[in-house]
């Protein structure tokens, strides 16, 4: 393994549960009207945050993408300041150092550099949400990074927290490690996934070095 990729949200720092995904949803839906009714993974996501990402799903290719997307980041920016590091950050950064590495994130640009920034992240390769990609679950984010980071899939792991991201992983061929956060987090029961942050890293580069 030289590469390992991060999920952003719940899986290094946690967001979501600042941001007001509610007023964001209804923002969405007084612009749009109703475009979350389309297949997405399961999750443990309260219905408003699935609703925001699940649109910006079902209009991957839509010209209102950046509109809709530009509407929710409002939200998440407003409230970047407010989040927190989950635990066993410093130690879990520590010890993945000496790899490649890079963050890929449903949050845009902006809110997850300021995220990254606010808690000292130092990891340069940043594939947020964009309308050049589709967002997980498809695996064209992952696939970016992998060739951002000039990585071939079977040399990389990705470590997250949801099951969008589990799929995601499977659709690019990238392992997947999960974090279940102490059961906040639920992935699929097939998925590999341990309770921290750490403990995942830790098994990523257990079973790399064997
Ligand atoms: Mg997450």
């Amino acid at each position: 393994m030289t590469a390992v990729l991060f999920d952003l949200d719940r899986t290094l720092i946690d967001a979501q549960t600042h941001t007001d995904y509610v007023s964001a949803a209804a923002d969405v839906r007084a612009q749009i009207g109703d475009w979350s009714d389309v297949a997405v993974p399961d999750t443990e996501w309260d219905a408003p945050t699935v609703e925001c990402m699940a649109t910006l799903v079902a209009l991957s290719g839509d010209d209102r993408w950046d509109a809709v997307s530009d509407s929710i980041e409002r939200y998440e920016l407003a409230t970047a300041a407010r989040s927190t590091t989950m635990p066993g950050l410093a130690d879990a950064l520590a010890a993945t150092a000496h790899l490649s590495r890079a963050v890929v994130t449903l949050l845009p640009e902006r809110a997850a550099r300021a995220i990254l920034n606010l808690h000292g992240v130092e990891i340069a390769t940043l594939i947020p949400r964009r309308s050049d990609y589709r967002p997980k679950p498809a695996p064209d984010q992952i696939v970016h990074a992998l060739d951002t980071l000039g990585v071939a899939a079977g040399d990389a792991v990705f470590i997250g927290d949801s099951s969008w991201d589990a799929q995601a992983a499977g659709a690019a061929g990238v392992r997947f490690v999960g974090v279940t956060n102490d059961g906040v987090s639920t992935l699929p029961a097939e998925v590999e996934a341990y309770p921290d942050l750490l403990a995942a890293v830790g098994a990523a580069l257990d079973s790399a070095r064997g």
